[in-house]
């Protein structure tokens, strides 16, 4: 597995030989498997490492490059097992016994090209003078960001892993950005909360003050609905046993998904540029992962496929803009109430896209709400304690479609917006008045 960290990210693509034998692929993963076996072997005879890296690489049949990077890895896992030998961690297995990536570096172990029609094309070679070759498969988001960085001076083209997964070939590329540099998260000025839903993502921007200096909602209704679209259509083909146009038509699916979300990450991050040193927050999906009693809401999220590959793709753009991006535990960001002085967590609070405080009565859209809420947990795991919530100005919700990005109608309408029916016409007045309802919501018990 490889580790993506600040300005390295990994891409993945499928990998289908149309030049030499795919059993090369084959025979090279198991020449992997048998240099990380030997390097263990060699480690529990207690042979010295540089004595352990010269022979294994001698004897390899591999591109000399390639077994290198190999004795690196699996050097580096029984480093790693000897540093936390005290905290009872286990040595790695000393025999694996299916198949093992194989580790390259770019332009020798493997290679990318872009050809005349603007296809990527890949040349993998487990030892000299032997090569399988072909076209790059994969999401529009990941092949253009490869493209990106084989185009581009400010990019590098790293180290390659092919794996074996699912009877099919994947080749995981990292790509690093030179001098990027990402912002570190201590030194934000403005703090974006973020609360990617199936149909919507809701942003807020709060300062250190507690001020809420915008929040937008941005929909997208098509996702859900042409991924329903797409169900039926394979429903009706299993049932006629036309299994043969399957795989053509999840292609077809992801292909769509992945366009939507690129473009609703793009809308993301040109929303947060817009902040001063902005730093955005996410919910932790491993915590999401872990936890049991999140409800079905939590379920379904970590479910719906854009939750992950959003979040990944506002990640990336972020960091090429030297944004940092941080996480939060998502315990109780969807059921607290925002109200500083109230904090009422209760899962009654929220239905469907409305959340309504239980004991104090505040109202508002629960998915900006909750978007308010990943920062004020961001302020609470940083600092313990979260400034108080001065002003909320009303919901703005904007959708992108297939067509395009458009503002919604009622994006300033009473509807969604924070509290009771509103009268003001500019958005100072919505603010001022959002102000008042913050303080003077009554609380209904206590
Ligand atoms: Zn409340």
């Amino acid at each position: 597995m490889m580790q993506d960290s600040g300005a390295t990210h990994t891409l993945s693509f499928g990998v289908t030989p149309h030049e030499g034998r795919s059993e090369n692929l084959h025979e090279g993963c198991l020449e992997a498997r048998r240099v990380r076996n030997e390097v263990n072997r060699l480690d529990k005879e207690g042979w010295d490492w540089d004595d352990i890296h010269d022979t294994v690489v001698d004897n390899a049949n591999l591109v000399k490059n390639t077994t290198q990077l190999l004795v690196q890895k699996a050097l580096k896992e029984l480093e790693t097992y000897h540093d936390h030998k005290d905290e009872d961690w286990g040595r790695p297995f000393p025999y694996i016994d299916e198949t093992y990536p194989m580790r390259m570096n770019h332009n020798e172990g493997y290679a990318l090209t872009i050809d005349e029609s603007g296809d990527v094309r890949f040349r993998v070679s487990y030892k000299p003078y032997n090569y399988v070759k072909g076209v790059l498969r994969g999401s529009p988001d990941h092949l253009e960001r490869v493209k990106n960085a084989l185009n581009s001076d400010s990019w590098r083209v790293g180290v390659a892993e092919l794996v074996h997964k699912h009877n099919e070939w994947r080749l995981h590329v990292s790509v690093t950005h030179k001098t990027r540099t990402v912002a570190s998260p201590d030194d934000a000025e403005t703090v974006i909360g973020v609360d990617i839903n199936e149909n919507c993502v809701a942003l807020a921007a709060m300062t250190r003050n507690g001020d809420v200096l915008d929040s937008v909602v941005i929909e997208y209704p098509d996702i859900k609905r042409v991924r329903h679209e797409f169900f039926i259509k394979r429903k009706r083909m299993q049932n006629v046993g036309q299994t043969a146009f399957e795989t053509v038509v999840r292609t077809e699916e992801r292909d769509f998904v992945h366009d939507q979300l690129h473009k609703v990450s793009r809308d993301v991050t040109r929303w947060v540029s817009q902040f001063t040193d902005p730093v955005i927050v996410f919910e932790d999906l491993k915590d999401m992962r872990d936890s049991i009693d999140y409800g079905t809401r939590m379920n379904r999220r970590l479910h719906s496929l854009p939750f992950a590959a959003l979040r990944e793709m506002v990640t990336y753009k972020a960091a090429w803009g030297g944004i940092p991006t941080d996480n939060v535990d998502p315990k109780y960001t969807s059921q607290r109430c925002p109200r500083t002085e109230c904090l009422h967590i209760e899962r009654g609070n929220r239905r469907r896209k409305r959340f309504k405080c239980k004991s104090c009565g505040f109202q508002d859209h629960a998915d900006r709400k909750a978007a308010v809420c990943v920062v004020q947990e961001w302020f609470s795991e940083q600092y313990g304690n979260v400034p108080s919530l001065e002003t909320l100005p009303s919901v703005r919700k904007v959708r992108r479609t297939a067509s395009g990005l458009c503002e919604e109608a009622d994006s300033h309408g009473a509807i969604f917006a924070s509290g009771v029916h509103r009268h003001g016409t500019s958005a100072q007045d919505s603010q001022s008045q959002a102000r008042e309802e913050l303080k003077t919501v009554a609380p209904v018990e206590g």
